[in-house]
């Protein structure tokens, strides 16, 4: 191995051209043939950098002046875009961001399954792309004498407060600003992460989109809660539209947000929101698409991709509490839902009931154990539709449905890298990767979820 130098020294200012964009969001390019990182420049630009850290192979700079903008450079409206760190591509603007995300599920596409010749469609974005999240979860801390309550500073865990998050309902900014202010002036004190000490640790906000049903939910160090009442009073006084108010203990030292026990502590145990013409009852912990208006439009092409005539047995792995599964059960015979967590399960079948849905049936388990067992018992699937967590598809579950022959699969995928390799595999096993339709559910972010079309390929098997 030849002895390369390391043309930049930290600290040093240099002048260097962006060339591409990381999957993380993050401007990137050489500088004298050395591979620089520059989070908030962008493909085009010249820039004055300076470096922050060199490694062996590559190094990161800090944006200092923007020489030569790209035309497709936005001012990021947030005031706090660069600390909070939740979203990434505030500084591009949300064309572009759709044209970025396209792109970079073709380069997985061709690079990871080699399947360069596949349909894949403009990524279907918002008409407003703000203010679309239905859930707020904002730990909350104590500063001279009043709580705060915002996001973690990046790379600490030390509490910066925000008044608004441009990419959350409004309600949802409203509920946690009442909050604070209310249990600042009662004295109701906050969560020490150092000490275990203090009563409020996180604030979790829910709306429904659809029925406007707020649900407010203080997650708590301990049981008692002093001047509950005037607290709940306040909160309602001060927030239209509350239809529930929920404790959750967490004594544990620990990240994790939600502790083992729930109470209600006013009004009703759940809130309802409706996806198409489903309804679903959203608990405290249960699990639900953050951004319903983009779900919506997911779930079209999911059902549209799964072509029903209301002949077919349907199998939706990974079904969570059974959204896919529900959508789907009207245009089909007889729907199969899996996923491995018990909680999930019990509220896909309360959805089930709440929307007289009986052609479903929901099982608890692994997908990759649960679908080869039916299979067993002569449960055969004419589509099958995947929805993994960001790893992907377990292969086992890949080699049954080799085996299991369904005329289409329909695959949801968070992760255009592990999508692409599974529909490799797919494709090795005799299917034929159609369309792919990316729909941007979390817009400012770099995150691109997909629906894919896949069918058998008839001609090749015979
Ligand atoms: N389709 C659902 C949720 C998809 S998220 C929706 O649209 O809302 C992926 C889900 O897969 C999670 O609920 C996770 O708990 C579940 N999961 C992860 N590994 C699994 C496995 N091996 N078998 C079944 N489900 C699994």
């Amino acid at each position: 191995m030849g002895k390369t130098t390391i043309p930049v020294g930290k600290n040093q200012t240099i002048e260097m051209e962006i060339t591409g964009l990381t999957h993380e969001g993050q401007g990137v390019g050489r500088y004298q043939g050395f591979t620089l990182f520059v989070p908030h420049a962008l493909p085009g630009e010249k820039v004055e950098v300076k470096v922050v850290k060199v490694k062996k192979t590559y190094g990161y700079g800090r944006l200092m002046e923007i020489k030569d903008a790209s035309p497709y450079r936005a001012e990021p409206p947030c005031p706090i875009y660069k600390k909070c760190g939740g979203c990434q591509l505030q500084h591009i603007n949300y064309e572009e961001q759709l044209r970025q995300k396209e792109q970079l599920v073709r380069d997985n596409l061709s690079r990871i399954g080699g399947l360069e010749h596949v349909r894949i469609h403009p990524t279907i974005g918002m008409e407003n792309p703000w203010r679309y999240r239905n859930k707020a979860q904002v730990p909350i801390g104590e500063e001279k004498g009043g709580l705060i309550g915002g996001f973690y500073a990046a790379g600490s865990h030390q509490i910066i407060d925000m008044e608004a998050c441009l990419i959350q309902h409004e309600k949802n900014d409203e509920v946690v600003q009442a909050v604070k202010e209310i249990a600042s002036s009662l004295g109701i004190s906050a969560y020490h992460e150092e000490t275990h000490q203090g009563l409020i640790r996180h604030v979790v906000a829910k709306i429904g989109f659809r029925t406007g049903e707020v649900m407010v939910v203080l997650i708590t160090n301990g049981e008692e809660i002093p001047q509950k009442d005037s607290l709940i009073e306040g909160i309602l006084q001060k927030v239209d539209g509350i239809r529930s108010i929920v404790q959750n203990i967490n004594t544990k030292r620990t990240n994790v947000i939600f502790g083992e026990k729930t109470k209600t502590l006013w009004g009703e145990e759940v809130i309802y929101d409706d996806i198409g013409n489903i309804k679903f009852a959203i608990s405290a912990r249960s699990f639900f698409q953050v951004n319903p208006v983009q779900t919506e439009k997911l779930y079209n092409k999911a059902l549209e991709y799964a072509g029903l005539t209301g002949k077919e047995t349907v199998i939706d792995a990974y079904c969570g509490i059974g959204t896919i599964s529900l959508f789907l059960a009207r245009h089909a015979k007889q729907v199969y839902g899996v996923e491995i967590v018990p909680e999930a399960i019990s509220d896909a079948k309360k959805n089930a009931r709440l929307n007289r849905i009986e052609n479903v049936t929901f099982a608890v388990g692994e997908a990759e154990k649960v679908i080869p067992w039916w299979y067993a018992q002569g449960i055969k699937a004419d589509v099958m539709v995947i929805d993994p967590p960001r790893k992907g598809c377990n292969e086992e579950l890949l080699k049954t449905i080799i085996d299991m022959k369904p005329k289409r699969v329909v695959y949801v995928s968070c992760n255009p890298s592990t999508l692409a390799r599974d529909l490799r595999i797919l494709e090795d096993g005799g299917f034929k990767t159609i369309e792919v339709q990316p729909v941007d559910m979390f817009p400012h972010t770099v995150h691109v979820e997909c629906v894919v079309q896949i069918k058998r390929a008839e001609s090749r098997m015979k």
